[in-house]
């Protein structure tokens, strides 16, 4: 009989938004053990109610004895220092928490090959929104006029979106049109522009994340839409990571990298 060990992980940022709902999930994952819970907010009630994992209030060299991977959705202040303490015990790395600067991401990229681990840092961990970015690139390759249209919750402090951002970087091509002879009667209603395409942002309540990238042709439209409705999104892209944090080494900036999908 062969027994399968189950891939032992930390969950940095617990008591997060996103930290309770990685919690939730992977606490009923067979293949999965949470070790330990690791969050600036931890009260004394906490320790009642966690009873069954190690907890701490910092990322501690204790707090990552017997830890396969490290996951973590903090703050950007936070998350540089627990990938180094993470990466000093040998414990892989699974990265949520935006913000990274370049010169940070190439530190935490030589550490992680010099130590022979793994490490993947992505800004976006739902799986339909790399596929939208991927299918959008292929589409851009034959129609050449689009727009992007991504709509957020009315919280959401920036504008436009990293996603925006990036499918406009991925989809972008010397043919790329952009009809900019109108007239504008009202400032900003072509949205703004980010390499010769236009990104409209549209802040409701109701919305959590979701992105339209239109394109048009001779007679035509192409819509391809990603909807985010709930943070769950996020779950089947760091179920992933944490199976991959395992079986290969390596640092990974983007998801996709785990996908086998190029860009
Ligand atoms: P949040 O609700 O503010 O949660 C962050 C948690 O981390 C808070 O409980 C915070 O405590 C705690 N924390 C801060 N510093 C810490 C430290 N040194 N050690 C341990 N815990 C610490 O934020 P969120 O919405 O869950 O998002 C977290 C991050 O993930 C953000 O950067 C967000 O942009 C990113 N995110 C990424 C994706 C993706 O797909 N990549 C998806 C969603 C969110 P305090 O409140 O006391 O600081």
């Amino acid at each position: 009989m062969v027994i399968k060990m189950k891939i032992k992980i930390a969950i940095c940022g617990f008591k997060g938004k996103m930290g309770q709902c990685i919690y939730n999930y992977f606490k009923n994952i067979d293949t999965i053990e949470i070790l330990s819970l690791i969050d600036t907010k931890v009260s004394k009630d906490d320790e009642k109610q966690y009873t069954n994992y190690k907890i701490y209030n910092n990322l501690s060299n204790e707090a990552l004895e017997n830890v396969d991977s490290m996951i973590d959705f903090t703050t950007p202040n936070a998350v540089l220092n627990n990938i180094l303490t993470a990466l000093n015990n040998n414990v892989n790395c699974i990265i949520g928490t935006t913000g990274l600067s370049d010169e940070q991401i190439k530190i935490i990229e030589t550490i992680t090959k010099e130590k022979n681990l793994f490490t993947l840092i992505a800004p976006n961990f739902s799986i339909g929104a790399i596929l939208m970015m991927k299918f959008s690139k292929i589409a851009a390759q034959y129609m050449q006029n689009v727009e992007i249209i991504e709509m957020h919750h009315d919280t959401k402090i920036d504008a436009p979106s990293g996603t925006a951002l990036s499918t406009a970087k991925l989809i972008s091509n010397e043919n790329i049109k952009n009809n900019n002879e109108e007239k504008i009667l009202l400032d900003g209603v072509r949205g703004g522009k980010h390499l010769n395409i236009n990104i409209h942002s549209v802040r409701l309540p109701g919305f959590l994340a979701r992105q339209d990238v239109i394109f048009g042709l001779l007679g035509q439209t192409l819509t391809i839409s990603h909807n985010t409705i709930s943070r769950e999104a996020f779950l089947p892209g760091i179920e992933l990571a944490i199976k991959k944090s395992v079986q290969q080494k390596g640092f990974y900036f983007g998801l996709e990298k785990l996908m086998n999908l190029t860009f």
